[in-house]
């Protein structure tokens, strides 16, 4: 079950939001007493409410936002308590002093905002004997395993218990907790009004990852990157997953570049059945891999990883998605399967990074020439080397005219969407151009080639393309295509931070 938290500084604002909720099908809210301004009216809040609560009144020290004194705390907990409250949180340091009384169920909690303590399982048994109907720890992860002691938890547990891990790294624990056999998640009633750090939106929750429907047997798939929070795979998978009808689901793991290898090697633990690989871990997973495709071995780099038993197969499904891009828009696909030429014979590759290698190695692969530049060419001629071919200095990239360009640099991406890393009087309308960037997937380079008469390629046909394949790898069965390009669509055009 996801409960929903409502912090809101005037009743009739959170009686509207419970109502609301209610309405809409969520089943338990959080009536957050700490956030109401003024006096707490918590008969007012009970009398007429429209489906279960918990009350709840949050210290400063615990996160929450009570000024007042501790005894008008109590006061206003035992008083839900005689009023019928459903259910009532109690800190572990105050719930032994109140008692238990008519219906109203006990969730005795403990939260720690530094980091996840080292035996959950000791203070596990300190809360459920304090007459505890549910035991309720929140506690910061500072590390992805963090989140496997707190599931564990959940797991060991004879008590219901919830437990979750709070910030980025901790968002698994929120997704999870029900597979585990938590009796409920919680999430916020607004994306934009967090309660705990790393809390997502009850909307999210429910019709995103579909958290009522993950149960022990649902496979975990998810992103692996640092930072993870602005990507929109969740969107694309999640969505794909749903409308495959196949019982999966996809979730952001924020992993920093440190604690790789300990989350790979802890990868049956989750259990993980695969993951999609970005930046800054590319290529530190290849260290795990133990079954890697011959484009992996050429890039020295993968996107995908795929968990069969002791099995870690690696895939990169950038350089692929790259050139049936543009393999479709030369309206040659044929091409991208034959492994013959493309239909163009020179391309110009903006950037030296993960992308433009990718798309460098894709490109030379189906012989085309082609010329590197970057800001650092350095970087430029590293990968020429590689992947045998040209490089010239940034400041160059003009001189020489190219069939095709692509822009594999974060140059004109949201918000930055004025800038573009071509300029516009050297387009020909010959050109194809090639715009990795996703987010806007119509940016000032694309719109300067439409306008020249260039044939385009976006970003966001090769993100959706390199989901799909992913796709295809993990689940054995053909994506769909249109369903997953309008989940990113919809993403882009909602993202704030976009990657
Ligand atoms: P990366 O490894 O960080 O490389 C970024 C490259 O862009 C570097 O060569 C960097 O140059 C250059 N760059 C950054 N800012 C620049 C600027 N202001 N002017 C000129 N060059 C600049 O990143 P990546 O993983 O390759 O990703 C690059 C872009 O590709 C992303 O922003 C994303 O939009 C796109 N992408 C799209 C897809 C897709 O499926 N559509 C997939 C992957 C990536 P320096 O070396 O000098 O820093």
């Amino acid at each position: 079950m996801i409960c929903v938290g409502i912090g809101r500084g005037r009743h009739r604002h959170m009686l509207a939001e419970h109502k609301h909720l209610v309405d809409n099908g969520v089943e338990l809210v959080e009536l957050r007493l700490d956030y109401i301004q003024g006096e707490v009216q918590v008969k007012r809040l009970l009398k007429d409410r429209p489906g279960p609560v918990i009350v709840t009144c949050r210290r400063k020290s615990d996160g929450g936002r009570w000024e007042h004194s501790e005894d008008a705390r109590l006061r206003l907990l035992r008083t839900a308590i005689v009023e019928g409250a459903d259910y009532v949180d109690l800190e572990d340091d105050v719930a032994a002093g109140v008692p238990r009384y008519g219906t109203t169920k006990r969730i005795v909690s403990h939260h720690d905002f530094q980091k996840t303590p080292a035996d959950l399982t000791i203070l596990h048994n300190k809360l459920a004997a304090m007459d505890a109907d549910i035991v309720k720890v929140a506690a910061m992860a500072n590390h992805p395993t963090d989140n496997l002691r707190m599931l564990q938890m959940i797991v060991a547990s004879k008590v219901p218990t919830i437990g979750l891990c709070m910030g980025d790294i901790g968002v698994p624990t929120r997704i999870l907790a029900g597979r585990c056999g938590a009796p409920l998640t919680y999430a916020t009633f607004n994306d934009d009004r967090v309660l705990a750090p790393g809390q997502i939106g009850w909307r999210q929750m429910r019709d995103m990852y579909r958290y009522d429907s993950i149960t022990p047997a649902t496979r975990i798939y998810g992103v692996v990157a640092d930072p993870v929070g602005h990507s929109l795979s969740p969107m694309v998978h999640n969505a794909a997953l749903a409308a495959a009808g196949i019982d999966a689901v996809y979730i952001p793991f924020r992993v920093p570049a440190e604690q790789i290898d300990e989350f790979l090697t802890n990868a049956s633990r989750w259990p993980l059945s695969g993951l999609s690989v970005t930046l800054p871990h590319k290529e530190a997973v290849l260290r795990h891999a133990t079954v890697t495709d011959p484009l992996v071995t050429s890039i020295g780099a993968a996107n995908t990883l795929t968990f069969t038993g002791d099995q870690v197969a690696a895939a990169n499904t950038d350089a692929t998605a790259a050139i049936e891009s543009l393999a479709a828009a030369l309206r040659s696909d044929d091409a991208a399967q034959n492994e013959e030429g493309l239909g163009v014979k020179t391309a110009l590759v903006l950037g030296a990074g993960g992308a433009a290698r990718a798309v460098a190695f894709g490109l030379k692969k189906r012989g085309v020439e082609v010329t590197v530049t970057s800001r650092t060419l350095d970087r430029a001629k590293a990968i020429a080397a590689e992947v045998g071919c040209k490089s010239v200095e940034w400041a160059s990239r003009h001189r020489m005219p190219y069939d095709c360009i692509v822009n594999a640099t974060p140059v004109g991406m949201h918000p930055n969407v004025d800038e573009s890393p071509y300029d516009k009087e050297h387009l020909r309308p010959y050109m194809v151009v090639f715009d990795t960037v996703y987010n806007p997937e119509n940016t000032l380079l694309i719109k300067e080639a439409r306008g020249v008469g260039c044939r385009t390629v976006t970003g966001v046909d090769m993100f959706v393309r390199q989901a799909a394949i992913q796709f295809r790898i993990w689940h054995g069965q053909e994506p769909p295509l249109d369903v997953m390009r309008d989940a990113l669509k919809r993403a882009t055009a909602s993202a704030k931070q976009p990657s």
